[in-house]
C-alpha cells in the first residue's frame, strides 16, 4: 500500500431501507480498514435528491451506529457538492472527453440496442457526431445529459475477493453519463470524484457494483486520482437464490425490534465466513480475526434467525 494510511468507507444511497446485505457490507468495509489500523469513513450518496429524503440518511447513520459502525471523519453528504463535482466535470471537458447527448429513453432502447448487464444499453454513439452548431441548436430546446467517452481498451484490476477482471470499455459498458440532462452528476462521477477527494484506498462494497468498477477506474485515470484497492462481497439472498431488494422486507431496522445488533452482526458474520460461530457478538470483537479471504465468492445465504 506505499506507505499509504488505510482509508475505508461505507456509502450508502438513503432511497430506501437498510437490508442485511447492506449492514454486511457497512460491516466489512469496516472491518477490513480497522484490522489494518486504519480509517473508516461514512459518506451518503444523496446526489440525486429527489430519490433521498433527508430523513432517511438520518436514519441510516442512526442505524449504523447502532451496530457500532460511526465515521472517523464528518460525514460527507453527496447533495451539497455539485460545485465539485462540476469542477470535475470541466477537467473531463477541456480533454475533450464529455459530449452532450440529446437521445431520449426511448431511443436508447430502440430495437436492435445491445442490452448490457446492469440493465443499461451499450449506447450507440449517435450523438458524439454532432456538430457544436446542431448542439446548440437542440440545446435551445431540451436539456442534454452528458456522456464520456470511453476508448476500445481493457481495463483490468484484481478484486481482492472475485480475483482478475477485466472489461472492455467500448465493448462492454461504452460511453456513459456523468450527469444526467436534469443536472444530477451521475453515481459513477460523484463516487470516484468523491473517493479521491478523501483519501480512500479500499472501496469495500456489494458485488452488483463489480460490473461498474472498470469505467470507475477509468474516471480515476482521468482526475489523476489513485487507485483504491476493490474488495466485492457477494451478495445475500434467500434460500432460494432471491436477491434481497431495498424494498422487500428483511430492513436491519425491523430486524432491531426483535433482536439485538450484536445477535445480527453474529449471524452475518458466521454467514460471510469471518466468524467462526454465529454467536452473538461486538462489532469490535471480529477485528483481529478479519480477514477478506474468508469471504465466499458466491451469494450468501440470508441466515434463518435474520428470515422474518
Ligand atoms: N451508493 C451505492 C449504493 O448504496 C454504493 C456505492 C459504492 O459503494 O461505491 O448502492
Amino acid at each position: 500500500m506505499n506507505g499509504r494510511e488505510v482509508v475505508g468507507r461505507f456509502a450508502p444511497t438513503p432511497s430506501g431501507f437498510m437490508h442485511a446485505g447492506n449492514i454486511l457490507c457497512a460491516i466489512v468495509a469496516y472491518l477490513s480498514a480497522k484490522s489494518k489500523g486504519g480509517k473508516f469513513i461514512i459518506r451518503i450518496e444523496d446526489v440525486d435528491t429527489l430519490r433521498c429524503p433527508r430523513r432517511a440518511a438520518a436514519d441510516i447513520i442512526e442505524l449504523l451506529g447502532a451496530f457500532g459502525i460511526h465515521s472517523d471523519e464528518p460525514i460527507v453528504y453527496q447533495s451539497s457538492r455539485a460545485e465539485f463535482y462540476r469542477t470535475a466535470v470541466s477537467k473531463l471537458s477541456r480533454a475533450a472527453l464529455v459530449y452532450p447527448c440529446f437521445c431520449t429513453r426511448a431511443e436508447l432502447h430502440s430495437d436492435g440496442a445491445v442490452h448490457l448487464p446492469d440493465g443499461g444499453v451499450l449506447y450507440s454513439q449517435k450523438c458524439k457526431t454532432l456538430s457544436h452548431e446542431a448542439a446548440t441548436e437542440l440545446a435551445k430546446t431540451q436539456a442534454p445529459s452528458l456522456r464520456l467517452s470511453v476508448p476500445d481498451e481493457v481495463i483490468e484490476f484484481d478484486d481482492g475477493i472475485f480475483g482478475r477482471q477485466a472489461q472492455n470499455l467500448a465493448r462492454e459498458c461504452g460511453d456513459f453519463v456523468i450527469r444526467r440532462r436534469d443536472g444530477v452528476y451521475s453515481y459513477q462521477l460523484a463516487v470516484v470524484a468523491d473517493d479521491g477527494d478523501s483519501g480512500v484506498t479500499e472501496v469495500v462494497r456489494g458485488a452488483d457494483l463489480l460490473y461498474d468498477t472498470p469505467r470507475q477506474i477509468y474516471l480515476q485515470r482521468l482526475l489523476g486520482l489513485p487507485a483504491p484497492e476493490y474488495y466485492h462481497i457477494p451478495l445475500i439472498v434467500y434460500g432460494n437464490g432471491k436477491k434481497l431488494s431495498k424494498s422487500d422486507g428483511d430492513s436491519a431496522a425491523r430486524l432491531l425490534k426483535s433482536m439485538t445488533a450484536q445477535q445480527i452482526i453474529g449471524a452475518l458474520a458466521f454467514a460471510a465466513g469471518i466468524a467462526q460461530d454465529d454467536r452473538p457478538c461486538a462489532i469490535d470483537d471480529l477485528i483481529p480475526q478479519f480477514s477478506a479471504d474468508k469471504l465466499p465468492r458466491t451469494n450468501i445465504v440470508l441466515p434463518e434467525l435474520l428470515m422474518q
